[in-house]
């Protein structure tokens, strides 16, 4: 069986939203075609919706109270994880692992003590924006701003950095990107982007934004949002294969990961409608570029940036 780590999912937010289950829904993830793989590792990342920016740690203690119960529902099968040790020790157990994110500094409310709070609740990993500004930084859709991270941005770096959290920069815009690599100490990853060279989109990153991550150890997490991979049309996984080559010619083999944005997204690429089809796309990376590549893609450079940061 494929080992299989994915950066980025908003499954909790649908299927809140939905009332429906994490063992089994009609989206993209459930735990048992999850379970098609060897010892999965998913992030689940809490969105917020602007409608919900006056209130977005009142909305965030919702989901995570959501997350924590559908995994209680499911404990023999599925497991938390608040460090490198926790996914090991489900692995043994035969447990799904989950890494509780969240996408956007708007949960924080501006309050750099929610950091601590938030990790008390088990949150492993945060996007610092969505697509636009918020007190931590302006997002991709601000780009005219020029405006990077604030102050209270680069203070919550530094404070997630020392308590063991991963810094996220998908959504983030250009010069907040280059504020972080000025200020971040450890890896860091872009969770759910994808090469601009091959997909011009403001979301992907640009050859030096991919470089500089690689240089810092983090990773880049393979987007399926079909606008994302193709300017025009569906895409399938041929076009996913030519990020990869991009993203290896640039950075190597060791800096590339999964960042699916499943259920999060309603365009996905031909041959792939959900987990269950992550296994071709294994396939594929195996047959273009073998099978040791493939292993780093879809479990082993996320794996390593875990055990350093968390
Ligand atoms: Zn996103």
């Amino acid at each position: 069986m494929v080992g299989y780590a994915d950066g980025h999912c908003d499954t909790i937010v649908r299927l809140w939203e939905k009332n429906q289950e994490l063992f089994s829904n009609d989206g993209h993830i459930d735990i048992v075609r999850l379970n098609k793989f060897s010892a999965p590792l998913q992030f689940f990342a809490i969105w917020l919706d602007s409608k919900y920016h006056p209130i977005s740690m009142r909305q965030a203690m919702k989901y995570i109270e959501f997350y924590y119960s559908q995994l209680q529902k499911n404990s023999r099968v599925i497991g938390h994880i608040n460090s490198f040790t926790d996914v090991i020790k489900n692995r043994l157990e035969n447990k799904i692992s989950a890494l509780l994110a969240l996408e956007g500094g708007e949960a924080l409310e501006g309050e750099i003590s929610a950091i601590h709070t938030y990790y008390r609740l088990g949150v492993r990993s945060i996007t610092l924006t969505w697509n636009h500004r918020n007190r931590l930084a302006d997002g991709v859709a601000e780009e005219e701003s020029r405006g990077g991270l604030t102050r209270f941005g680069r203070q919550v770096i530094e404070e997630m950095e020392e308590l063991g959290m991963l810094v996220d920069v998908s959504h983030l815009s250009e010069s907040g990107f280059s504020d972080v690599v000025k200020f971040a100490k450890k890896p860091f990853i872009a969770s759910h982007s994808n090469a601009r060279a091959i997909c011009d989109m403001p979301r992907n990153l640009k050859d030096n934004q991919l470089l500089k991550i690689a240089e810092k150890g983090g990773v880049v997490g393979l987007n399926l949002y079909s606008p994302f991979i193709v300017k025009y049309g569906q895409g399938g996984i041929d076009d996913i294969l030519s990020h990869i080559q991009h993203m290896l010619s640039v950075m190597g083999e060791d800096f590339i990961a999964l960042g699916t944005d499943f259920d999060g997204i309603h365009s996905t690429p031909k041959e792939i409608s959900g987990v269950q089809d992550m296994d071709l796309l294994f396939i594929s990376i195996e047959n273009e570029f073998g099978k040791v590549v493939a292993e780093k893609i879809f479990s082993e450079n996320l794996l390593r940036v875990l055990k350093e940061v968390l």
